[in-house]
């Protein structure tokens, strides 16, 4: 075999070359054509070769690409973050530019830390997460993970950050019914507060709709207004994590809007450049840098290309082209008929537990046994089973694997937002096959 270069995901895994790609499809070097059900990792949201897109990436090129942030400021990089903040609820949120989503998440921390700082309070320094939880793989964000697969290698490194039970209804921490609860879950964040002392404790961050630690895990009705209220009660900022719930993903610019909370910080990425750059920003409200800008003045972070006008010019066409084809009412729409479909397949396929998700943010949960939740032995590895089956099929979904503490299997669902019903039944009827296909290799007795 030709020597290989590139350090892929599995070493010993053959990855096949891309080619191109156009809507929601992708065609790797054989020609074979794959449909984009996650969005790659439920990032590229306008699908691929959109050129509008490749225009706005042209004309800032042909002006200037990199500038560094501590010498000039550019017209794309403020209009967007004015257009962020105008999307945004309450419309007062300023921007960080960062590269990625652990860049976004961790310096919405350090953030909301020195924000504590500038007001004398130096001791407020942890963050408090759930226990089904992604913020990012750099070691400040997977300090603030309850993603157990992604940390253990590396816990003698992590901050020792507390975390609350998550709003994981499927699997009730409490075992209390939906409708029926009183949303106690978020009562953990209050016990936690006491425990550990509010002085203590600069934020608490949680995703919308929690993603690749659980799949598209929707919280009960209310949960966020309380959350909010118990963090204010405490004095403890609130950082939404919509890395992969913001930028229409979920029906709504953001997902905390479904909820109407306004969060003190939001962490984003993916979908805001939607695949083409890399790109990623800590929005923060007015009230939260208000010491700042009173006190030491500057945000203790940043990176080479934060905010370099390239990225930020295809981020607002990103922007500009969701507006103009209301992006943000289709993901709904098409996210209630792919939800519809999904369910009217759980009927016929006896391993799927639970399926859920708002807007085109959606999954579904495997079971050995649908009675009692049972999930499948680990070892089994049923989720990347069904997604290498898929994959040969020509279907491409995203693994939330592991979310019962390293335990269990889901997959999400996550289409580019401009997929037609025509492709969505398409992709429904392929990962029907898979699911069926993976299944009957399960042996009888692991089903019953
Ligand atoms: N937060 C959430 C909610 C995410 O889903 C992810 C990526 N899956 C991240 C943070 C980290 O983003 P990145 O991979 O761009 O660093």
């Amino acid at each position: 075999m030709k020597r290989e270069h590139v350090i892929k995901p599995v070493l010993d895994h053959h990855y096949p070359t891309i080619q191109y790609g156009k809507g929601v499809y992708l065609y790797d070097e054989q020609g074979k054509a794959y449909i984009d059900g996650c969005s790659g990792a439920v990032t590229a949201g306008l699908g691929h070769g959109v050129q509008e897109i490749i225009d706005a990436m042209m004309e800032q090129a042909n002006k200037v690409s990199f500038v560094y942030r501590s010498q000039f400021t550019s017209e794309p990089a403020e209009q967007l973050a004015e257009k962020l903040s105008d999307l945004a609820p309450g419309n007062d949120y300023w921007t960080f530019f960062v590269n990625s989503g652990s860049e976004a998440t961790e310096t919405a921390m350090k953030i909301a830390i020195q924000h504590w700082q500038e007001k004398g309070r130096p001791g407020k320094n942890k963050v408090i997460s759930r226990r089904m939880s992604y913020h990012g793989i750099t070691l400040g964000a997977l300090s603030m993970s309850g993603h157990v697969l992604r940390r253990r290698r590396f816990i003698p490194l992590l901050e020792d950050f507390p975390v609350v039970m998550p709003p994981y209804c499927y699997r009730c921490p409490l075992g209390k019914t939906v409708g029926n609860c009183q949303v106690a879950c978020a009562d953990d964040l209050a016990t936690a507060i006491k425990r550990i002392g509010a002085e203590h404790i600069a934020a608490f961050i949680a995703e919308p709709i929690i993603g690749a630690a659980g799949g598209a895990i929707v919280p009960p009705e209310g949960y966020y207004k309380k959350i909010k209220a118990i963090c204010e009660q405490y004095d403890i900022l609130f950082i939404a994590d919509e890395v992969m719930t913001g930028i229409a993903r979920t029906g709504a610019m953001f997902g905390m809007q479904h909820d109407e909370v306004e969060p003190d910080l939001m962490a984003l990425g993916k979908g805001m450049s939607a695949g083409y750059t890399p790109m990623a920003a800590t929005l923060v409200k007015d009230h939260v840098m208000e010491p700042i800008l009173k006190g030491t003045k500057s945000i203790m972070s940043g990176h080479t290309y934060s905010a370099n006008p390239q990225s930020a010019a295809i981020s607002l066409a990103v922007l500009t082209y969701i507006d103009k084809h209301q992006l943000v009412s289709a993901a709904a729409n098409k996210g209630r008929y792919l939800l519809n479909a999904l369910h009217l397949l759980a009927d016929g396929i006896k391993i799927i537990g639970d399926v859920r998700g708002k807007g085109l943010l959606l999954a579904i949960e495997f079971v050995a046994d649908r009675t009692n939740k049972q999930p499948f032995a680990p070892g089994l590895g049923v989720t990347s089973r069904i997604i290498e089956n898929a994959f040969q099929k020509g279907l491409l979904v995203y693994p939330a694997a592991g979310a019962i503490d390293g335990e269990g299997d889901a997959i999400i669902i996550a289409p580019p937002l401009i997929i037609s019903e025509e492709e969505m039944n398409q992709l429904v009827r392929i990962l029907a096959e898979s699911i069926r296909e993976v299944m009957a290799e399960l042996t009888p007795s692991t089903l019953e």
